[in-house]
């Protein structure tokens, strides 16, 4: 319930907030009381604004070609998100220095102040420029990518977009797949020099960004903008020589299955994307909206019958917007509207089996959001990644026991257990690289671009090791297709720190499937009220990984993998 903005309020113009922060800005306080209320105040303004921005978010992503979204979500964008920053940035100020704020409870604001001290401390107007130069060259590779996959390439004759063409890495037939593959690789390579242009740029803009607020190197720099307030590069490191050790030799399991299954002797790049288990028949787990929820129901239910009301609950309120339209994002979202404490999932689906999957984790945010929706301050709901995650990832780790709602088959279900484990195994060795990478970028801010690739192919082969042989001009260029390294920099290790706990929560689930839903459900109700190492702990998942852990989970999941194959190959197993 609002108190302090009427129910009418509306995010039409930045005029329409600066009534209410100048009210923020001029409040006197008397006594703790007072201040306790300008602070409920201060938070019932940003939640309401994020809420209203995400309206238009949601929006925009519905029907990316309606003119009046886009134009209202960028409206949001250019003209009253940075005036919001700056006025924050006063406001979080004086709520900083304020004798008042000794005397909150310490512990139930730790994350809150944290939050606020680093605001306050990055917060540098030299640098709204450089973020805003960057942002626009971010952009222009954003653009860049989305003009490859509209390129076009001649396959049999036929004019094929890239993502069309792409389908044929799929193929049975070798040749084909190797004459697609390098049709595609040349097309990349046309924009491999502005790419890497713009990546020289982008370090040098991050690097001033840095050393404006005081920083050596924009790494040290963006590892506290992030908010990584409980863990350091020390962790990073630990994390790659664990995957290197531990995971890298799973990893080159699965490619010498692959390269077995497919017969042959040497695995090409164009070997890689196949499914090598029966691919000739694609899964085929539902065909409309209403049979996923319903599918989905059944195994949300038999998951805990919090998480089948919460998902019937959102479907009854709108809140899933599930199926294919033309014009809608390609992206799967969880978006969080603070004020009202709802999640909205937002899916292109078209009946394959990673819509399913991708809908299970967005429930797993859709969960947290609406668990941890009775904390009063926003700034104590909005957990980092690695927690956010936990909950995605692991949840679509536990409902694989119940993927029979959608494959009553067991060679099905074998597939799709393998599938989601070969997923894990292939995603930690790239996270390991694309994180080395970028701290290196960072730390050696003088590089040239044939450095840059040479130093991406060595850190590439530390975590992939070569059983895969790769041209060697198209491995080096191999890092332009992750945007994260360009938009989002160094924002990605969460998802490795994310899915060792999701792997503990899958561990505990097949030995004590009740227990474990609780603790889960328990740790995502604490929001970011607690440490992140103890947010894990709650869900009874350790967040400081160490070599015995790592092993005894790749035993884990020798074991689960092993079983998974008998499905698939040996129905007699029953
Ligand atoms: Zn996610």
């Amino acid at each position: 319930m609002r108190s302090f903005l009427p129910s009418t309020f509306r995010l039409d113009s930045w005029k329409s907030v600066t009534p209410y922060i100048r009210i923020l800005m001029n409040d006197k306080w008397r006594d703790l009381s007072d201040f306790q209320k300008w602070l409920q105040r201060l938070n019932e303004l940003e939640t309401v604004i994020k809420e209203e921005a995400t309206w238009k978010l949601i929006r925009y992503l519905q029907n990316m070609q309606d003119e009046d979204n886009r134009l209202a979500y960028e409206h949001y964008l250019k003209e009253i998100k940075p005036r919001l920053s700056k006025a924050l940035y006063h406001l979080y100020k004086r709520y900083w220095h304020s004798p008042w704020r000794s005397t909150l409870p310490k512990e139930k604001f730790l994350n809150f102040n944290r939050t606020v001290y680093n605001y306050i401390s990055l917060y540098n107007p030299q640098n709204v420029v450089l973020e805003a130069k960057a942002e626009l060259l971010a952009n222009e590779c954003n653009e860049i990518i989305g003009m490859i996959a509209e390129e076009t390439v001649e396959v049999d004759g036929e004019i094929l977009t890239l993502s069309e063409a792409s389908s044929f890495l799929n193929s049975q037939d070798r040749e084909k797949r190797r004459e697609v593959w390098e049709k595609i690789y040349e097309v990349d390579a046309a924009y491999q020099d502005r790419l890497d242009d713009i990546m020289s740029e982008l370090i040098s803009i991050r690097t001033q960004i840095a050393k404006n607020t005081g920083f050596d190197n924009y790494y040290d720099y963006r590892f506290q903008q992030l908010g990584r307030f409980d863990w350091s590069v020390d962790l990073c490191h630990k994390f790659h020589r664990l995957v290197e050790k531990v995971v890298k030799p799973l990893y080159e399991w699965l490619l010498s299955y692959r390269r077995r299954r497919l017969g042959l002797k040497t695995l090409y790049p164009w070997d890689l994307y196949l499914d090598v288990n029966d691919a000739d028949k694609p899964l085929e787990p539902f065909q409309r909206e209403d049979e996923l929820i319903e599918k989905s129901l059944k195994l949300f239910e038999r998951l805990h019958p919090k998480i089948g009301a919460y998902v019937r609950y959102l479907r009854e309120i709108g809140h899933l917007d599930l199926s294919y339209r033309p014009g809608k994002t390609p992206t799967s979202y969880c978006l969080t509207l603070p004020e009202s404490g709802l999640p909205f999932v937002l899916m292109n689906a078209i009946g394959i089996h990673r819509d399913v999957v991708e809908f299970i984790h967005e429930v797993g945010h859709a969960v947290h959001v609406l668990q941890s929706r009775h904390i009063p301050y926003l700034l104590l709901r909005e957990y980092p990644m690695e927690v956010a995650e936990l909950a995605s990832i692991g949840l679509e780790m536990m409902a694989l026991y119940h993927m029979d709602v959608f494959y009553p088959s067991l060679s099905d279900l074998g597939r799709v257990w393998f599938e989601q484990i070969s997923q894990i195994i292939t995603s930690l060795p790239w996270i390991a690289t694309v994180d080395a990478f970028q701290e290196w970028l960072y730390k050696n801010p003088r590089h040239t671009p044939k450095e840059r690739r040479t130093e991406w192919i060595k850190i590439y082969r530390r975590f992939h090791g070569d059983e895969a042989v790769w041209p060697k001009e198209a491995l080096g260029i191999l890092w332009q297709r992750k945007i994260h390294i360009f938009d989002s920099p160094l924002y990605y290790i969460e998802y490795g720190i994310a899915q060792i706990g999701a792997l503990q929560l899958w561990y505990n689930y097949d030995r004590q499937p009740h227990e474990t839903m609780e603790r889960y459900l328990y740790a995502l109700s604490l929001g970011y009220t607690k440490r992140v190492p103890e947010i894990y702990k709650a869900a009874r998942v350790q967040f400081w990984f160490d070599a015995p852990l790592m092993k005894k989970l790749a035993h884990f999941v020798i074991s689960k993998l092993k079983e998974a194959y008998i499905w698939m190959w040996d129905d007699s197993y029953l």
